[in-house]
């Protein structure tokens, strides 16, 4: 029988890795001629994310504290990533799904390193009101986690409509998100989201979760989800996002005469002032 020569079996897998990369890149052009595609950052041609805005949106996952919660993000929610996200997330850029998916693996990766060992973790993720699943068509969230190959456990729901967390200071954040979820085994099958008042939901007594979401801002919806899981006997084993929004106090404070009661007058840190928020709705 014919001997395989050395290095045979590197060679085949060097020149298919190089095929797969050509088709690829012909699969690419061909979409771009049929489709222009633009930057879904920048508006650069020819591709859903530039290589500049690319370089933005590497991991670079964080442990943050969010109304007492800790939570791993994959990166900052600012710059090009920011625009990334925000075409992401309400501009129907889907096909940027991919070059978030980094970040949002190194977060999830992280989060689950924190699990101790024992009963099996699930991933749960937060309902988007019915009003942002009708505008956009898809939760983005849940297109992030399938590109990860994973699937949420639908186990929280929205006990009540509430209005869309951009715009609002910390404490308004708190209030409008107080009482707003619900948890229970096949929660979400209502309706997708939304279940009527009443209806006995099965607890989810000994259950632990991976609590998942895009974008943590002040944590109030986060914190709201843990205390719904809690409610239903769960147990929030750890708490990842793909981008924090970074928190910043006014850009005077501590150098003019603005005190912290100043401050927390204007909305405080992380209020209407100290919050960078997302220009899309959150829900
Ligand atoms: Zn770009």
């Amino acid at each position: 029988m014919h001997e395989t020569r050395p290095h045979g079996r590197d060679v085949v897998a060097a020149l298919r890795a190089r095929l797969q990369h050509a088709v690829r890149e012909s699969v690419r052009d061909a979409l771009a001629v049929l489709l222009p595609v633009s930057c879904s950052g920048c508006g650069a041609a020819d591709r859903p994310v530039c290589p500049s805005c690319r370089a933005a949106l590497v991991p670079a996952p964080r442990r943050i504290d969010r109304a007492g919660l800790a939570v791993w993000a994959g990166m900052e929610y600012a710059g090009a990533a920011a625009s990334v996200i925000g075409a992401f997330k309400d501009g129907a850029r889907t096909d940027a799904a991919s070059a978030l998916v980094p970040a949002f693996r190194a977060a999830l990766l992280a989060a689950l390193a924190e699990v101790s060992i024992g009963d099996p973790v699930e991933v749960c993720t937060i309902p988007s009101t019915s009003a942002a699943r009708r505008a956009r068509g898809y939760v983005p969230v849940e297109v992030l986690l399938r590109r990860c190959g994973i699937r949420s456990t639908p186990v929280l729901a929205l006990a009540k409509e509430r209005a869309d967390q951009a715009g609002l200071g910390e404490e308004e954040r708190r209030l409008n998100a107080e009482g707003g979820l619900v948890a229970g085994v096949g929660a979400r099958s209502f309706g997708g989201g939304w279940r009527p008042h009443g209806t006995p939901l099965a607890r989810l007594d000994g259950r632990r979760y991976l609590l998942v979401d895009d974008i943590v801002t002040t944590g109030s919806t986060l914190a709201e989800a843990v205390r719904a899981l809690t409610a239903a006997g769960a147990e929030t084993a750890a708490i990842a996002v793909l981008a924090e929004t970074p928190r910043r106090f006014p850009r005077h404070a501590g150098t003019s005469r603005e005190t912290l009661r100043d401050i927390a007058a204007q909305g405080g840190y992380g209020g209407r002032t100290g919050v960078v928020d997302p220009p899309f709705r959150t829900g």
